[in-house]
């Protein structure tokens, strides 16, 4: 009885602890993966439970939670890897598992030794961490926790491939029908107590320093695009301006703004404008690079700081944002009615400011505007700064889509 109730406490605490991922999952509205470690500890649970409350010498009793440990190790393993960008190809966890599954198979039906059988399924689940610590460590990123989940994972590892092997020297043999008595079963309680603890204490404080890491971004994010608001983008404007500055590397930025905007609010609505700001915002987002940096920096006019780009590239891309905007339909607007947008680029100078590469992008977007929007116009480009001096053609309609 005692025996019975002390075998409650590793499944109870595993439960627990997929519900605090749950609940951390739903509360802080967090990526799946934090979903993910929740079912891989509702699995382990389970997977315990078999183990305890079956008859200890039935046949299905290790396949049934050789299954349950399995599915526990993959997707805890898929869930820490997606957190680190990284992908697991499952279709080699399938082999392992297979090969491990037919082991354990002839092993229960040959002898009535649990011995055999605790080594092929520990070994399955060692080589299943070892794997997903390759995978992770494969990852560009790693700051401290992704070291402390790595190093977590590697002892689960190690534990599975080297504990039965060590428990078995001193216990040579257990019959299926005592197994439930023996030292290797009170020490697994307290093992996989360890281990489950130690792996939740770091994925929580893993899921923790996310969703601070998300709330303080998302007082710096624009709620109607996604992109940075103005302060932010100014805040990273500068470091990057500065970092450009001393890698010696070129930083371009592009300035947007949709024409006749007031015209979109007056004929159909506040609200129709706000879609087309937020379509506007999302192509944009699809648009750049990793490691680009776009912000929303006033009602419908946008920023793009484009690192690492010299002034023609940076042309380019401007002109495919213009014409993929141009095609973009909105909703709340009529089928047929398309908007555009003019845009202005300058390329940073040596020793110049924020304000100052703005200005000159600014006046560039401004010589857009005038010229009859629409376009792409370059501070870099001297021709067309001359340009901008002569007088300017203003045509205030709406463009109507081809066709
Ligand atoms: P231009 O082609 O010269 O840019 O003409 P425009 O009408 O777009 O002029 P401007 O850029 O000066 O006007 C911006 C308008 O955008 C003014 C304001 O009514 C509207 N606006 C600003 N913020 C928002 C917003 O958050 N939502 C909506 N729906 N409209 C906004
Ligand atoms: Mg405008
Ligand atoms: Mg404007």
């Amino acid at each position: 009885m005692q025996t019975q109730i002390l075998g409650l406490v590793t499944p109870l605490m595993a439960l627990f602890f997929a519900a605090t991922f749950v609940v951390l999952w739903r509360v802080g509205r967090m990526k799946r993966h934090v979903l993910g470690f929740g079912i891989a500890y509702a699995l382990s649970a389970v997977g315990f439970l078999i183990t305890h409350f079956l008859p200890a010498d039935a046949f299905y009793v290790f396949h049934t939670t050789q299954l349950f440990y399995t599915l526990a190790t993959i997707v805890m393993l898929a869930s820490v890897c997606e957190r680190a960008g990284q992908r697991l190809n499952l279709a080699s966890f399938a082999v392992v598992y297979l090969i491990s599954a037919l082991a354990l198979a002839v092993a229960v039906g040959f002898s009535g030794d649990v011995g055999p059988r605790l080594i092929i399924v520990n070994t399955g689940y060692g080589v299943m961490f070892a794997m997903g610590v390759t995978t992770l460590l494969a990852a560009r990123r790693r700051d401290m926790i992704d070291i402390a989940i790595i190093a977590v994972m590697a002892f689960q590892a190690a534990d599975f491939l080297i504990r039965p092997n060590l428990t078995l020297m001193f216990e040579r043999s257990i019959p299926a029908e005592v197994y439930r008595d023996s030292i290797y079963y009170s020490l697994i309680g307290l093992v996989l107590g360890v281990k489950g603890v130690t792996t939740a204490m770091v994925l929580i404080g893993a899921t923790i320093a996310e969703w601070t890491t998300a709330l303080r971004e998302s007082g710096a994010r624009d709620a109607l695009t996604g992109l940075r608001n103005r302060g932010s983008f100014e805040e990273a404007m500068r470091g990057l301006l500065a970092r450009a500055q001393t890698e010696g590397r070129p930083l371009s930025l592009v300035v947007a703004d949709i024409d006749h905007f007031k015209q979109v609010n007056d004929i159909w609505g506040h609200q129709a404008g706000d879609q087309a700001i937020s379509g506007f915002g999302k192509l944009v987002a699809k648009m750049i690079r990793g490691s680009d940096t776009a912000g929303r920096v006033g009602g419908e006019e946008f920023c793009v700081a484009l690192w690492n780009c010299e002034n023609v590239p940076a042309h380019r891309l401007a002109e495919r944002i213009r014409q993929a905007f141009a095609g973009l339909q909105h909703a709340g607007l009529n089928d047929d009615i398309r908007l555009t947008a003019s845009f202005g680029i300058a390329t940073a100078r040596v020793g110049e400011t924020y304000m100052q590469l703005f200005a000159r992008a600014d006046e560039a977007l401004y010589r857009a505007k005038s010229k009859g929007r629409d376009r792409v116009e370059n501070a870099e480009d001297r021709r067309a700064e001359e340009a901008a001096r002569t007088p300017n053609s203003e045509p205030v309609e709406l463009k109507r889509a081809a066709g």
